[in-house]
């Protein structure tokens, strides 16, 4: 039996507001959720640090300040930059393990026979190598008594070929920070081979890099900088994920 025409057209209308309704609600779901697909997406998508297990020693701690310039004192700059270092390289995937995170030495704080740096250095090679990194980065801040000296230089060992390798590659990159060139400040040095205790025990390629001069008017000005801090860790993560890329062909 047909409906009267104004029922049809009742009918029409509710069938236009459920449609409505329902693009609306649809749309809304869309906009709303754009931010959590692109969190999924994000979670999905291959980072270029994945799978890597990258050690950062923040260099001294506690007892021992390392250098200093008046009350400015060497392992807190250390901890700083590492802490952003750290934060940087688990946005790129990285599985970070830190020496340490707090202000304070390694060894077990017990006065005696004057084997205390030691103790500190061999648990920083224990920490390094029963994580099985693929790599460490320890970082200091350099003292001349030349005042003029700055930049940043990376120490290698000569244990291990890669060291070398892995200073170069990095060195390349700490060049390129901008404070030096906006100022044309001829910072660039070439890396150094050195002693340390612990790139010389440790299973794992590593470099040590000293951020800058604390001796130097500029560079202690820039090593207290939040911006160039920031520089710094952005360099130090280019390197790193640019090392994984081109290793070195034995
Ligand atoms: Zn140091």
């Amino acid at each position: 039996m047909k409906k009267p025409a104004f029922l049809r057209g009742k009918r029409n209308i509710i069938i236009s507001i459920i449609i409505l309704v329902l693009v609306f609600s649809l749309v809304s779901i869309l906009v709303l959720s754009s931010d959590t697909i692109e969190n999924v997406v994000d979670t999905i998508k291959i980072k270029p640090l994945d799978n890597r297990i990258i050690v950062i020693d923040p260099g001294h701690g506690g007892i021992d300040g390392g250098t200093n310039y008046g009350d400015i004192l060497e392992k807190n700059i250390n901890l700083e930059v590492s802490m952003r270092l750290k934060d940087l390289l688990v946005k790129k995937g990285a599985r970070v393990v830190m020496t340490r995170e707090v202000d304070d030495s390694l060894d077990d704080h017990i006065v005696g026979n004057g084997s205390r740096h030691r103790e500190d250095l061999s648990t920083r090679v224990r920490i390094i190598n029963e994580n099985k990194a693929d790599l460490f980065i320890s970082l200091h801040v350099n003292y001349s008594k030349n005042e003029k000296k700055l930049g940043p230089i990376v120490f290698y060992h000569e244990s291990r070929s890669d060291n070398k390798y892995l200073a170069e590659h990095m060195q390349k990159f700490l060049h390129e920070i901008s404070a030096y060139k906006k100022m044309d400040l001829n910072h660039k040095h070439n890396v150094m081979s050195g002693n340390y205790y612990i790139a010389g025990n440790t299973q794992t390629p590593g470099i040590i890099i000293e951020m800058g001069f604390i001796s130097n008017q500029i560079d202690r000005k820039l090593l207290l900088d939040s911006e160039h801090q920031s520089e710094i860790v952005e360099k130090i993560t280019k390197g790193i994920i640019s090392y994984f890329i081109e290793p070195q062909n034995d």
